[in-house]
């Protein structure tokens, strides 16, 4: 038959796992021990005097309710607290508390990685503040125009938008706590980012929302280290219902730093506020990071940004002229969005330098123009033509819609394209004869070994078609 106190306790448990996130159950209550009962007292042992702290802080209330459900109203909890017997050579191993007096300690309690004493939160120092200017309201550092309605959506960042949209219309209950944003540079993390802070912003104006970078949390804290405030530091982060820290991996090798995330961050999900992460890559790939850290950061959701397909980055270039009320010929976007494909960074950076190109010379935004321009920005990357834009070039010029060429059909003119686009595509890019046919209408090499038989015979013999070859030649060089 099982203890007493056992019994009781797994009761108690039972109702508890009931009543708050599976994670905070792990780590708060699976640790603990029932030692005895005695009358109407329930002991527990907790492993430090930390945790006690923890347990009476935000669970006090929930703890009440389910002993006295066990014990009836007189029923009352004590700890017993595993003291660090470094500290404590000749003391007894254990201490025990009544609950709700916390004071009433009978030795010095242990060393505590965080003081916890709540102070009037007013008194707590912002660091964004200047010392001096007697403002307490934390400025969330968010950018306005990193909004929602300016980012747009596409397969490539589906989830990650949708669990963040998630997020900001319930902060901190949702399952994405953290939401680990993840993706390589420029591709819209840090505007994801800022979105869900002002997003949040907008459906509850009471919340505190912080957007800060990583670099700029580890200079704070260092600073809190030289100037003696760390818990000012920590505790102005543990009142913040919703921390955003964009690239997180800047944390990487630094312990100190993260073993104070790390209090922060285990306040932060206790208390059911959001968390926002972004990272240059995925949590298994983030390299000198505490495992403890590493295992947090996967208890929510990680979702990656991926690059985007072309119809997005047109639609990406659109908003952009769209928001700053310029103008411009579709094929020169169209242009940009086919010939920068990795970085949503780069393609508005090409853009802009466009827009001060033809404004600095009063010259009209021509294809020729970005062309010239796009040169110079992806000079450094040895522009490949592509199959896709010698099809895109091939199709204009016969003003066909683009999906004939991978379409079945046999017309004339379309199986001439098709041909021609083989062609180009054997003469400008390095693919194979077989991946050139799979992507001009899943053909097989021998088709695409004959297409460029019949351009060249063609060639020799027809005037017009060697007009016209030659015509798309310098289109797809320009
Ligand atoms: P990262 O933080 O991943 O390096 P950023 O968030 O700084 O990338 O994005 C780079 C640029 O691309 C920003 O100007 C941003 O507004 C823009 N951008 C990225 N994704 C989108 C999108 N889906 N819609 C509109 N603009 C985007
Ligand atoms: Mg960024």
């Amino acid at each position: 038959m099982k203890k007493k106190h056992v019994e009781v306790w797994e009761k108690c448990l039972k109702v508890i796992r009931d009543n708050i996130p599976y994670q905070s159950f792990k780590t708060w209550f699976e640790p603990i021990q029932p030692v005895k009962i005695d009358g109407n007292v329930l002991t527990i042992q907790v492993p430090s005097q930390f945790f006690y702290e923890w347990l009476e802080e935000h669970y006090i209330n929930l703890l009440k309710k389910t002993i006295r459900k066990e014990l009836g109203s007189g029923g009352r909890l004590e700890y017993s607290v595993i003291m660090d017997s470094s500290y404590h050579d000749a003391s007894p191993l254990s201490v025990n508390y009544p609950t709700t007096n916390k004071k009433a300690t009978k030795n010095k309690p242990v060393s505590m990685p965080l003081d916890l004493n709540k102070g009037n939160v007013r008194d707590i120092p912002n660091p964004f503040i200047i010392p001096g200017l007697k403002k307490i309201k934390v400025e969330s550092q968010l950018v306005e125009t990193y909004s929602f309605d300016n980012f747009v959506e596409g397969e490539c960042n589906r989830l990650a938008r949708s669990a963040g949209w998630a997020i900001a219309e319930n902060p901190g209950k949702t399952a994405f706590n953290p939401l680990l944003i993840y993706s390589s540079v420029g591709l819209g993390k840090t505007h994801l980012a800022h979105a869900i802070g002002l997003q949040v912003k907008n459906n509850y104006p009471g919340k505190t929302v912080l957007y800060v970078k990583t670099d700029q949390f580890i200079n704070q804290y260092i600073d809190s280290v030289r100037n003696n405030n760390q818990n000012d530091f920590i505790h102005f982060y543990q009142m913040i219902d919703v921390l955003i820290m964009d690239d997180i991996q800047f944390i990487a090798g630094k312990e100190k730093t993260q073993d104070v995330f790390f209090h922060i961050f285990n306040h932060l999900h206790q208390n059911n506020k959001q968390l926002v992460l972004t990272s240059d890559k995925p949590p298994v790939e983030l390299k000198g990071m505490e495992p403890r850290l590493l295992s947090r950061f996967k208890w929510g959701l990680a979702a990656d940004l991926q690059v985007p397909d072309l119809e997005t980055r047109i639609a990406i270039l659109q908003n952009k002229l769209y928001k700053d009320g310029i103008e411009m010929p579709y094929d020169v976007l169209e242009y940009l969005a086919y010939s920068i494909t990795t970085n949503i960074r780069e393609m508005e950076g090409a853009l802009i330098s466009i827009l001060a190109q033809s404004t600095l010379n009063k010259k009209a935004i021509t294809l020729e123009l970005a062309k010239q321009m796009i040169d110079k920005f992806v000079k450094n990357t040895t522009r490949e033509i592509s199959i896709d834009y010698i099809q895109k070039v091939v199709c204009d010029y016969f003003s066909l819609p683009l999906e004939t060429i991978n379409s079945k059909t046999r017309k004339r003119e379309i199986v001439q394209a098709r041909q021609l686009a083989m062609f180009f595509s054997k003469k400008h890019t390095k693919s194979s004869l077989a991946t050139i046919g799979l992507h001009c209408g899943n053909k097989d090499h021998a088709t695409v070994l004959h297409a460029c038989r019949t351009v060249n015979n063609l060639l020799e013999t027809d005037k017009q078609f060697r007009v016209y070859v030659e015509e798309i030649d310098k289109k797809l060089k320009l």
